[in-house]
C-alpha cells in the first residue's frame, strides 16, 4: 500500500498581511492528524503528514509536500487524501477563474501570494493512486470544480482521472465557511472549525447504521446530519467523479454497529440509501419501477450530489428496466414532474 494523506492547515499570517488568523485552523489540522493516527486504515505514521507551519508558509513548501504525497501512489489500491484548512479566495480575473488557497505568507488582495487550486488539482491528478480525495475547509470552496475530466480547468492535466472526490465546507451560492469553533462539539473538537470539527466528530463516533468502512457517502451524510442538528451551519458539498458513494475512506469506529439489512421501502429511505451507498443496491430499487421514478424525481430537486445521483440512476434505469411495461411505470412518475417543474 502506498496511500498518503497530507493535511495543510494555515491559521497564522503576517501581522501586516490583512488576513485574520484563527487558532481553530491549526487545531483542526492537529485533530485530523490525531484521527488519522487512530484509524487502522491510516495508522502508520509514514502514511500521513500534518504540514508544519514553516513548510506551509509558501506555495513552494505546500506544493513540494503535495508532490511528494502524490508521487507515493502506485495503483488502484492506493488513496491520496489532501486536506486543506485555511482561508480561500476566488479571483475571476485570472485564467479561467480560480479558487486560491492561502499560505502563511499570503497577503489580502494579492492573488500572486496565494496558491491557485489549479496547481493543487494538477498535482493530485497526476498521482497514480486509484482514489484521490480533496477535503477543502475554506471560504469559496463552493467554487471548486470536480477533480475529474468534466472540470472546466484547462490544460494538460495528466491521464488518470478516475476515482476522485471533492468534499467542501460550503456548497451552492454560500461562499463563507465559518472559522469560529462550534461549542456543541465534544472536546477537543470544540476548538476546531465547524466543518472540520463535525467531520472529525463523525470519524470519531462513526456511523452506527453503516458497515465496517466509513465510505465517502456515509461520511458526507454524517457531516450533513450532524451540522443540520446544530441548526446554525451551512450544508457541506460532495462532488464525485467515478468514485462511488460506497468507496471506503476511513474505518467506522461506531460501537455496536447494526448495518441495515432490510431493503428500504420509502422514497426517503431510498434517497438516504443512495446517498450512503450509491448505486450498490439499485437492482432492488428497480424491482419497483414506480418507486424508482419517485426517488429520481426527489433527487432531482436536491443539491449537486443528489442531482448527479439522479442522472446516474436514470442512466442505469434504461439498462435495468428491460421490460417496456416496467419502464413505462418508471417514466410515468418522472414525466409529469418534469413537465410541472419546467
Ligand atoms: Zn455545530
Amino acid at each position: 500500500m502506498a496511500s498518503r494523506a497530507l493535511v495543510i492547515g494555515v491559521g497564522t499570517y503576517d501581522d501586516d498581511s490583512g488576513i485574520d488568523g484563527y487558532p481553530t485552523i491549526e487545531a483542526s489540522a492537529r485533530a485530523y492528524g490525531a484521527a488519522l493516527a487512530r484509524d487502522p486504515q491510516w495508522g502508520d505514521a509514514s502514511r500521513f503528514t500534518v504540514l508544519e507551519p514553516r513548510r506551509a508558509r509558501t506555495a513552494d513548501g505546500v506544493m513540494r509536500a503535495l508532490h511528494e504525497a502524490a508521487a507515493a501512489g502506485e495503483g488502484p489500491q492506493d488513496t491520496l487524501l489532501v486536506v486543506y484548512v485555511g482561508h480561500g479566495a476566488y479571483w475571476q480575473d485570472v485564467p479561467g477563474g480560480q479558487v486560491h488557497f492561502a499560505v502563511g505568507s499570503s497577503r489580502i488582495n494579492e492573488p500572486w501570494t496565494w496558491l491557485s487550486a489549479w496547481y493543487v488539482y494538477r498535482a493530485i491528478r497526476k498521482s497514480k493512486a486509484g482514489l484521490k480525495v480533496l477535503i477543502a475547509d475554506c471560504c469559496y470552496s463552493n467554487m471548486l470544480p470536480h477533480l475529474g475530466p468534466e472540470s472546466a480547468l484547462p490544460g494538460a492535466l495528466g491521464t488518470r482521472l478516475q476515482g476522485t472526490c471533492v468534499l467542501t465546507a460550503v456548497g451552492g451560492n454560500i461562499h463563507n465557511a465559518w472559522a469560529d469553533a462550534c461549542a456543541n462539539l465534544p472536546g477537543p473538537l470544540d476548538t476546531c472549525t465547524p466543518f472540520s470539527g463535525h467531520l472529525l466528530n463523525v470519524l470519531g463516533q462513526g456511523m452506527p447504521d453503516h458497515s465496517d468502512d466509513l465510505t465517502l457517502g456515509a461520511l458526507r451524510a454524517g457531516i450533513d446530519e450532524s451540522m443540520q442538528e446544530c441548526g446554525v451551519h451551512h450544508a457541506p458539498r460532495m462532488l464525485l467523479n467515478d468514485a462511488s458513494e460506497a468507496t471506503a475512506l476511513f474505518t467506522n469506529h461506531a460501537k455496536g454497529r447494526r448495518p441495515r439489512t432490510r431493503t428500504p421501502t420509502t422514497v426517503d429511505e431510498w434517497v438516504r440509501e443512495l446517498l450512503l451507498n450509491g448505486e450498490r443496491n439499485l437492482g432492488d430499487l428497480m424491482s419497483r419501477p414506480d418507486l424508482a421514478g419517485r426517488v429520481v424525481v426527489r433527487l432531482k430537486t436536491g443539491d449537486e450530489q443528489s442531482r448527479d445521483l439522479a442522472r446516474r440512476v436514470d442512466l442505469r434505469a434504461g439498462e435495468l428496466l428491460i421490460n417496456p411495461v416496467d419502464f413505462v411505470r418508471y417514466w410515468g412518475e418522472i414525466e409529469p414532474a418534469m413537465l410541472g417543474g419546467g
